[in-house]
């Protein structure tokens, strides 16, 4: 296996700036993943469908050994693995196609499982999706979460009742890093007969997760943000039970009729890829980015005390960090540190500045939802750009509260 220092890096050196530190909006492609995926824009072209000549086989193998590298990071079968254009669609084809299902196969005697569980912080897709289903007629509980950001388990079990058709929750958090107990939550839906979906874009690749053991029915993953390609990514769908789902659009029935539409070679042979470096990487990469983060927060907080960490400390992403600054506003700071790539994680989609739906989740006031931000560290951090970084925006912070 090569080193992992790349061309990124080499770009530049390895303490100027820009620094990136928005490695949960995206991630930089991994060099290793491009040089595995070259070959198949260029000589190995052929439809993966096409069955009739060696074009078609060599593109068809490929996508399989993806497949294969995919269902072994989560412990699944390749046959459960389903590609599609990202975690966006994941999520879409998960709780849409699931509810279809339902919906066109109502059990023959007792009452239709017809209620779906999200809890408020769920990423966009995942809300969204939920919404346009309450309005053709299923009930949405919007759930709460507590306020480190974690399903309370006890709720939860309240919540879930003999209608409960299937339970989202997101893996680990994009903006505030949390990871949710997973493995409990599998376990009581299965006990309770409700589908566990869990939107696992940001957590494929970062944390160990196994589908058996954590009772997982489906599962979301995305490319970008395991240092794989945008645009596709894919969708677990358990087997044995087997979870049934209808497609989302109509067409030549690839993907075993769930997801039809010709599969993008080299973005499938970068997904495999990316999973496979994770699988060899993930412990050691998560060690270093630990301590990396660790050492942003600690300088972070010991020069500015007031600093507040949104969202749990322990059960947490290695790479992120969401802090509020009391007394600045966050596009005032990131405005103020334009060398480091930061955001507030929360997609803003208007001119208007909305504080995040996240943090007000978890019962931040408005004020201090608005005077937070994201540091999401990746591969490709070094310890020199988490030290300047620090000291840009510790200055940035005191500079825009009047100090010096
Ligand atoms: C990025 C992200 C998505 C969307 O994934 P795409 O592949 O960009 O569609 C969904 N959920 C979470 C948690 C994410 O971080």
């Amino acid at each position: 296996m090569s080193e992992p220092a790349s061309n990124v890096t080499e770009l530049k050196p390895r303490n100027r700036l820009p620094i990136y530190l928005d490695n949960q909006a995206t991630t930089p492609l991994d060099p290793r993943v491009l040089e595995a995926m070259m070959p198949y824009f260029t000589e190995h072209f052929g439809n993966p469908h096409s069955e009739s000549h060696v074009y078609g086989h060599n593109a068809a193998a490929a996508i399989e050994a993806a497949r294969a590298d995919i269902a072994k990071l989560i412990h699944a079968d390749p046959r459960e693995i389903v590609f599609t254009s990202g975690a966006t669609e994941a999520n879409n084809l998960a709780l849409k196609g699931v509810a279809a299902f339902a919906r066109a196969h109502p059990p023959v005697n007792g009452a239709a499982r017809d209620e779906i569980i999200v809890p408020l912080t769920e990423h966009k897709c995942v809300l969204e999706s939920a919404e346009a289903l309450g309005r053709e007629g299923f009930t949405i509980n919007r759930f709460p979460v507590e306020a480190n950001g974690l399903v309370s388990l006890d709720r939860l079990a309240e919540a879930i009742s003999d209608r409960t058709l299937l339970v989202s929750v997101l893996a680990a958090h994009n903006e505030i890093g949390v990871i949710q107990p997973l493995a409990e939550i599998g376990a009581l839906c299965r006990a309770r007969g409700a589908l566990f979906h869990t939107d696992a874009a940001q957590a494929f690749g970062k944390i160990p997760l196994d589908v058996e053991a954590m009772k997982i029915d489906l599962m979301s993953i995305s490319g970008h943000k395991i240092y794989g390609p945008k645009g596709i990514g894919a969708l677990y769908i358990r087997r044995r039970p087997r979870v049934r789902l209808l497609p989302l659009f109509d067409g030549g029935g690839q993907e075993r009729g769930i997801r039809s539409g010709t599969l993008p070679t080299p973005l499938c042979v970068g997904l495999g890829r990316a999973a496979a470096i994770a699988a060899e990487e993930m412990g050691e990469e998560a060690t270093r980015l630990r301590t990396m983060r660790d050492r942003l927060r600690a300088t972070l907080t010991r020069r500015l005390p007031d600093a507040r960490v949104n969202g749990d400390t322990e059960h947490r992403l290695p790479g992120n960090i969401n802090l509020s600054f009391p007394g600045v506003t966050a596009p005032d700071l990131i405005a103020s540190c334009p060398g480091i790539a930061i955001s507030t994680g929360s997609a803003c989609t208007s001119a208007v500045v909305e504080p995040s739906y996240v943090l007000r989740a978890i019962g931040l006031a408005d004020p201090l939802a608005n005077a937070s931000i994201r540091l999401g560290l990746g591969r490709f951090t070094t310890p020199d750009e988490i030290d300047l970084a620090a000291d840009t925006i510790a200055a940035a912070v005191t500079r825009l509260r009047g100090g010096r």
